[in-house]
């Protein structure tokens, strides 16, 4: 069962062992043990609805609840806290088009706000419905979840939008094909969801982010149907399934969509390399990168992720003997881990895997073949779990990204870490902060960040901390030439970042489309850019 607070489903735990603990509790000193709220209190807070009677519409406070919030932070404490305080007004479980069609024009004739609502999975405010004008509609998109059509001359599949990772992936490879866009937030997020967030798979490298998998889709809008043409390229003007793609909900409701497959890979490996240092491991990756080797992925972690990855695995004694063998061959303290993986052809894998080791050599490097790159590919949707538990223990931790050229990377990390890691020095509050380079491109890489730090016994100083380390990382982004987000979206979080981003025009531009489509303002209220 889905939880209603935290990532995941209630079955599955992530245990922080002891080591690690201490070792949290030595960077950033002793965690204050709270009491989350009951979800029963959580359920007495949602009012009552006063949304008109639609058949397809559930009232139901915990559908309501369930239904609140996202995975952001603000959403976490909101949630775990008890801060929640506005919620959509009912949600609906539309199986077809003309169901959302149905849903769209009764919208419009009572001015209802619209969420569709996919996995829940946004980690930057998409599904908050807003707490003062319109009564708001969740749409979960969940009944919509099947296997449409296989085009296997094509290599083509079309699903309705509100099928998840695992359901995506199971109804496909049952025939042999495979998607292969794994977001770590696969078990729940959704082909729509990540359509509309333009959201980037771990082995980008191999299968591409989102865009160049879609091919086209159908689009309930307020103002019609939209289907985009089913072609494998096009020069007959803007291509407008672009306008589907980051579209964050704001014109309309994605019901199907049509994705570029492939046969599953012959084979497939993830393997581990370190480095002396995050410097020269960054100057390894571009060069990889640059000879665009057929690759599926690579993560290069900084010294700090390298470090809290060792602690938070529970092996202390096989840690340890890693350890002494990776100083023994030049890999001291500042050493970096390096993730890679090889999916394809063997031949071809085994090109990819000689030519890396080569670059590795090159950079003084190190290949671990064995282990490491298996456990990370185990525990790649476990990990996310991890919150979970350091919650509970007395820890927030989020994430934020971005993607940078390689000229200006080095220095985009250094202001941003540096900017969360002393984001609270005046109230003597340390933070760990770690990052990892990963999405790489012949010109960049994308930059995600990972920090933690002790929740407060006042949820609302949680928050507030909260909201000073991501405003300030945000504007380091900002001020090294980054973008606002690589893969997560706009939503809320990052909505005052974007005009910067798109200059006045752009958001004149976006703002015009938005309102042509969607006149009554019925579409996602508030998220993406303000239109009223
Ligand atoms: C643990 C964790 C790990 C993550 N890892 C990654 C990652 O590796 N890569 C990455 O890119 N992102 C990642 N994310 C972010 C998130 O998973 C993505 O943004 C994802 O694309 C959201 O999909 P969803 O189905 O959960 O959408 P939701 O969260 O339900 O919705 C997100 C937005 O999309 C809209 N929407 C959803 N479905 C539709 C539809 N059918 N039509 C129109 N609008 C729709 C919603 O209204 C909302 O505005 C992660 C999040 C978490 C919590």
């Amino acid at each position: 069962m889905k939880r209603i607070q935290g990532w995941g489903n209630s079955e599955t735990d992530y245990p922080v062992p002891e080591p690690a603990q201490q070792y949290l509790e030595s960077v950033v000193g002793k965690p204050r043990q709270l009491k989350n709220a009951s979800v029963d209190s959580l359920i007495k807070k949602v009012p009552s609805s006063d949304l008109p009677k639609h058949p397809l519409v559930s009232t139901d406070a915990e559908d309501r609840l369930r239904h609140a919030r996202g995975q952001s932070l603000n959403d976490w404490v909101d949630m775990q806290d008890g801060l929640v305080n506005t919620f959509p007004d009912g949600v609906a479980y539309p199986a077809s088009d003309e169901d959302v069609r149905d849903l769209i024009v009764y919208a419009g004739q009572h001015r209802i706000n619209l969420i569709p609502y996919g996995g829940g999975s946004s980690v930057v405010g998409h599904l908050t419905p807003p707490g003062d004008g319109p009564l708001t509609l969740s749409v979960d998109l969940c009944k919509m979840n099947k296997l449409l059509n296989l085009n296997e001359e094509n290599h083509e599949a079309t699903f309705g939008a509100g099928v998840s990772g695992p359901d995506l992936e199971a109804q496909l490879q049952q025939h042999g094909y495979i998607l292969g866009h794994f977001p770590q937030s696969w078990e729940y997020s959704t082909l729509g969801g990540w359509i509309v967030t333009r959201s980037v798979g771990q082995q980008s490298i191999h299968y591409g982010r989102i865009e160049p998998l879609f091919v086209t889709g159908h689009m309930e809008t307020p103002s019609g149907p939209l289907t985009f043409p089913r072609v494998p390229k096009s020069a007959a003007g803007p291509n407008l399934k672009h306008i589907a793609l980051g579209s964050e909900a704001r014109l309309g409701i994605l019901t199907e969509a049509t994705m570029r497959i492939r046969r599953l890979p012959e084979e497939e490996h993830f393997y581990s390399a370190f480095f002396p240092n995050f410097e020269i491991g960054v100057e390894a990756i571009r060069k990889i990168a640059q000879a665009e080797l057929p690759l599926s992925m690579l993560r290069l972690s900084d010294p700090f992720e390298t470090e809290t990855t060792f602690q938070l695995s529970g092996e202390e004694k096989l840690v340890n003997i890693a350890k002494k063998g990776l100083n023994l061959f030049g890999q001291g303290d500042e050493r970096c881990m390096l993730v890679y993986g090889l999916t394809g052809n063997r031949s071809e894998n085994r090109l990819a895997d000689r030519e890396l080791a080569h670059a590795v050599r090159a950079h003084d490097g190190m290949l671990v073949k064995f282990y490491l790159g298996q456990e990370w590919i185990k525990k790649r949707f476990l990990t996310p779990y991890l919150r979970n538990t350091l919650w509970d223990l007395g820890y927030a931790l989020d994430t934020l990204e971005t993607a940078l050229p390689w000229d200006k990377l080095q220095e985009g990390r250094k202001a941003i870490l540096g900017a969360i890691r002393n984001g609270l020095k005046d109230e003597n509050e340390p933070i760990l902060v770690f990052s990892h380079v990963s999405h790489v491109y012949t010109n960049g890489g994308s930059m995600y960040v990972t920090y933690l730090y002790r929740r407060s016994t006042d949820p609302e100083q949680t928050l507030a901390h909260w909201r000073r380390l991501k405003g300030a990382a945000s504007q380091q982004i900002v001020a090294h030439g980054g973008t606002i987000s690589h893969q997560h979206g706009v939503g809320l979080d990052h909505k005052p970042y974007l005009p910067l981003e798109k200059g006045a025009l752009g958001m004149q531009i976006m703002q015009n489309i938005i309102r042509d489509v969607d006149p009554h303002g019925i579409m996602n209220r508030g998220k993406l850019l303000d239109t009223d």
